[in-house]
């Protein structure tokens, strides 16, 4: 009988268990469904956009190579999957398991109708290393904490090979008029036209893209990991962020070329990409989590919301060089450091006392990787809210942290180029330097005053509590 391969989250041909599934059964009519509206406010942001325009069509083409055209469509999924079940007589949908509370409603609705004509809803882990409603804690209750989280997936072992890309794919034809990829209307529209003009310079979405950054997981780029990794000015991380975002790679085939790569450093990679899968674990479990601080008393948290403040925050304009580059590094190229989205969150959410939900958007929108689970996980991490929080009386000094982790200033120069002057003993306090540079604002908060009122705001919680 033949089958329908939904492609969702795992945009792949290799390591792709739904495509294997589906074979098994006969042949198959691959799909790719456009479901804004399920998604509401996390149908795909701006830069995700993107993303999904140049990966479909690099989807597409690999399909066609191997004789099965992509279908397009875009709508509700549970009328159109079980109609298109109907008219080419599958027995099955398969596909890769999300776990985004709204696709989980979706995946419900999905499976309720294809039962109604005696049709399945079968799926496949694709997208993680492990199952969030597998991984249990001693006493049975889901992970909340890191640490024993990643202790318990490595000694798991080692996760299976990954899986072949077939030579030749069985296809049904499709019984409906393909949507072109331009019908999808994925790309962002003005009022910013081709803000993503520069975003080719820097990613190749799609499969193949994903396997050249995969080749990068050389011996001397995990070797060196652990110490240059939080370097913002060198290029010392996979930035395989957004490949794994849409599953054009998977994390078992990352896992096993940092194996394979085998050098000193692969064991704090691995516990990175560990953070992934656990803040699919935390989402799985915590579904409110993307809108919600997972520590009750933060409900109460007082928030100074200012469009102002937030505006020369996503602007790059804060008058704190490391956080401004970081915030030009996200609008230029889809994508920022790590280190320096910890340093750029915090200062809005301390210093600024802006809800961290409005960062958490303003990313969303922004970045290429944007993924529901790690972006919230990480914004609660920063604003001290969530499961595992870093806590909120640590508030980082942007200007200490541009110092560490940029020292010659050559991040900073290379996102804000009013700063190119400056000498480098002033680079991440300018404000300080002879001549100022022109253009260039002062600071937003003066650092001290930030860090005390962010305090000041946390003790008031504290007390309430
Ligand atoms: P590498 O250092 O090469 O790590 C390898 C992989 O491990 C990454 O590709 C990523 O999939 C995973 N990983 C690493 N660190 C983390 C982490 N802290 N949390 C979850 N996964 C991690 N990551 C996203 O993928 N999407 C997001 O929307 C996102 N939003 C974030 C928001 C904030 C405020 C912060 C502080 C971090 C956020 N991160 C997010 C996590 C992290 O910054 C990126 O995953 C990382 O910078 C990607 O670069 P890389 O691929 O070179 O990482």
């Amino acid at each position: 009988t033949p089958s329908i391969l939904w492609f969702r989250q795992d945009l792949r041909l290799a390591d792709n268990p739904s495509l294997h599934a589906a074979l098994e059964s006969g042949p198959v009519l691959p799909v790719y469904v456009l479901d804004d509206a399920a998604a509401e406010e996390w149908a795909p942001g701006g830069a995700q956009r993107w993303w999904l325009h140049h990966s479909l069509a690099a989807l597409a083409a690999d399909l066609a190579a191997r004789g099965a055209p992509l279908l397009l469509l875009r709508g509700d999924a549970a009328t159109l999957l079980p109609h298109l079940a109907g008219t080419i007589g599958a027995g099955s949908v398969h596909a890769g398991r999300m776990y985004e509370p709204w696709a989980r409603r979706r995946d419900e609705a999905v499976h309720h109708a294809l039962a109604e004509t005696g049709r399945k809803l079968t799926l496949h882990s694709a997208t993680l290393l492990h199952e969030p409603h597998r991984l249990r804690t001693g006493q049975g209750k889901p992970y909340s904490v890191f640490t024993p989280f990643s202790r318990a997936v490595f000694a798991l072992g080692e996760p299976a090979p990954p899986l072949p890309v077939p030579d030749r794919i069985a296809s049904v034809a499709s019984p409906l008029d393909p949507l072109a990829l331009e019908g999808l209307d994925l790309l962002p529209r003005p009022p910013i036209p081709e803000w993503w003009s520069e975003f080719p310079d820097h990613w190749q979405p799609g499969e193949a893209g994903a396997a050249r950054r995969l080749a990068r997981l050389t011996p001397e780029l995990l070797a060196a990991y652990p110490a240059r990794r939080d370097i913002p000015g060198e290029d010392a991380t996979s930035a395989l962020s957004p490949h794994l975002r849409f599953g054009e790679v998977s994390p078992r085939q990352v896992w096993h070329a940092a194996r394979e790569a085998g050098a000193a450093g692969e064991h704090t990679f691995l516990k990175e990409v560990l953070w992934r899968d656990f803040s699919y674990h935390l989402l799985w479990h915590r579904p409110e989590m993307p809108q919600t601080a997972l520590q009750s008393k933060f409900g109460e948290f007082p928030w100074r919301p200012d469009s102002r403040l937030l505006a020369a925050w996503q602007q790059g304009r804060t008058g704190y060089p490391i956080v401004d580059a970081g915030m030009r590094q996200l609008w230029r190229t889809g994508w920022m450091h790590n280190r320096v989205r910890m340093v750029a969150a915090s200062l809005l959410v301390k210093h600024l006392l802006q809800p961290w939900q409005h960062g958490e958007a303003w990313f969303w929108d922004t970045l290429v990787d944007g993924d529901l689970a790690s972006n919230a996980a990480s914004w609660q991490w920063v604003a001290g809210c969530g499961a595992d929080a870093a806590p909120y009386f640590r508030v980082f000094n942007p200007v200490l942290q541009g110092e560490k982790f940029d020292p010659e200033g050559s991040y900073v120069r290379r996102w804000v180029p009013e700063l190119a002057g400056v000498p480098g003993r002033f680079i991440h306090k300018p404000w300080e330097a002879p001549r100022p540079p022109a253009g260039y604002p002062a600071p937003i908060v003066e650092h001290g005053r930030g860090r005390e009122r962010a305090l000041a705001a946390y003790a008031a919680l504290r007390d309430e509590g």
